[in-house]
């Protein structure tokens, strides 16, 4: 770890990222010295390579803006690289190489043939016209499509890329290279976009909680659950805990929580949904609009639940929060979002011997059903809802099967251990079988 933070300074999430991989997978390389020998640990913390670039745009009244697009191209060893982009103020070098390394185990848990990567901008779509979001994305994939294609590195969305970003980009890349290839994931269904494809993380995320409580004999139906977010994931997330009977108490955004007492209704998740992709809102003036419970600035994790899905944003989730969440009785947490959990409440969940589901595992649904529309559209065949989601609920119990093998600890399992090993396994050999590079 000494020699990584003198290599990359200031880059926090990253650092925290690649420790918690390092904590887990360093007891097994210790017992199988191939690894070491060939360094291999060290080989997947430095990227194959990273771009950074610079997309200058105008706005609708003439303006000129620059922002700063990069793609982390991270570990291609089992597959082309794959994983999304995300358009966030926020964006930065540390937070994209986190993403990027975890994207690496997470793509070997799916069992399905991807290398990871992440990539994205500093750009805020918030505020902005359909047309200035276009012309930004057209400038971003303009210098982007040199470096990607269905064979080498296949972007997807992420926070601030849904299907909108995305035809847009996908458009850009199909004028300039003249090939309608599947060089993204989540587009569109009628322009070779997979069925699920928008759902799958939510629902996965659910799927790995259900296996979870499966493994002790349980199940989700009529548990109580917060949600935190109110994107992509999480109102997919909520949708399954729905049917599936569970009772979904919370949604929040970065203006704050909603708490539904009395559990939240179908009609009021479509009506959310709605406010947030459509009119492209905050969470505040829905609940206000309907007369609901909002507390401005918090989050999720005061309310008594059983089970927790935190599915907003890297480190929403710190150490007081976990110690109120086990206080209240809350057993299950299975990660919607990309490290949401602090690595001290992190550690708290596993001290306390909860079901925990670590993102890299608990939200591989959606990289695993980008995989899937990889498949169709190299078949050049589109599967039906109920194939494709039943293929994801196949990937989920063998993500849950490889956590189990990997992570049984005294007759429990430790779902982080199982995860972080679990995905190292498959890319270390082939590494080993590539000999030194
Ligand atoms: P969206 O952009 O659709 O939604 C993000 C949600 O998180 C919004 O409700 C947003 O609030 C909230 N949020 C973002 N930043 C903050 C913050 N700093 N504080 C509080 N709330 C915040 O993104 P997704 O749902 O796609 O992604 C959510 C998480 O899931 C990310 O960690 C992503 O990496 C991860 N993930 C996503 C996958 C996917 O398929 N989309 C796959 C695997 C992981 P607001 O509406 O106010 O902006």
């Amino acid at each position: 770890m000494s020699s990584l933070e003198q290599r990359n300074p200031g880059q926090s999430e990253f650092l925290q990222a690649a420790k918690e991989v390092a904590e887990k997978v360093i007891p097994y390389i210790n017992d199988h010295p191939e690894y070491e020998e060939a360094r291999i640990l060290e080989r997947i913390a430095e990227p194959d390579r990273v771009f950074h670039f610079r997309v200058t745009w105008e706005d609708d009244k003439g303006g000129v803006h620059v922002n700063r697009g990069y793609r982390i191209q991270q570990n291609n060893a089992i597959g082309p690289y794959k994983g999304g982009l995300r358009f966030d103020p926020s964006v930065n070098l540390s937070v994209l190489k986190f993403l990027a390394f975890e994207q690496v185990f997470k793509n070997s848990l799916t069992t399905l043939p991807m290398g990871g990567g992440k990539g994205g901008s500093d750009f805020d779509p918030k505020g902005k016209s359909d047309s200035e979001v276009m012309r930004f994305c057209q400038s971003f994939m303009t210098e982007l499509q040199r470096h990607i294609g269905a064979d080498t590195d296949v972007p997807a969305g992420d926070i601030g890329v849904g299907g909108r970003e995305i035809g847009f980009l996908f458009g850009q890349y199909k004028r300039l290279r003249n090939e309608f290839t599947g060089v993204l994931t989540g587009k569109g269904v009628g322009w070779g976009g997979s069925l699920i494809r928008p759902e799958a993380t939510g629902y996965g995320s659910v799927y790995f909680a259900q296996e979870m409580l499966r493994h002790r004999g349980e199940d989700l139906d009529g548990k109580k659950c917060v949600v935190s977010g109110s994107g992509n994931v999480s109102q997919y997330t909520a949708e399954k805990l729905l049917t599936l009977g569970a009772t979904v108490l919370t949604l929040s955004d970065r203006s704050g929580m909603i708490h539904f007492k009395d559990g939240l209704t179908e009609e009021q998740l479509a009506a959310v949904m709605h406010h947030k992709n459509k009119v492209r809102g905050a969470l505040v003036d829905f609940a206000s609009a309907n007369g609901l419970e909002f507390h401005a600035d918090k989050k999720p994790w005061s309310v008594p639940c059983d089970c927790a899905f935190p599915s907003a944003v890297q480190n929403e989730l710190d150490d007081d929060d976990a110690k109120t969440l086990l206080e209240n009785g809350c057993y299950v947490v299975s990660e919607g979002a990309n490290m949401p959990s602090t690595a001290e409440a992190a550690h708290r969940f596993e001290q306390a011997g909860i079901l925990f589901g670590p993102g890299k595992a608990a939200n591989a649904g959606g990289v695993a059903t980008s995989g899937l529309e990889m498949s169709q559209n190299s078949l050049r065949l589109s599967w039906s809802r109920e194939e494709v989601d039943k293929r994801l609920q196949g990937i989920m119990r063998s993500v849950h099967e490889t956590c189990v093998e990997y992570g049984t600890e005294n007759g429990t399992v430790n779902y982080i251990t199982g995860a972080n090993v679990g995905g190292f396994v498959k890319v270390a050999n082939a590494m080993l079988a590539y000999g030194v590079m």
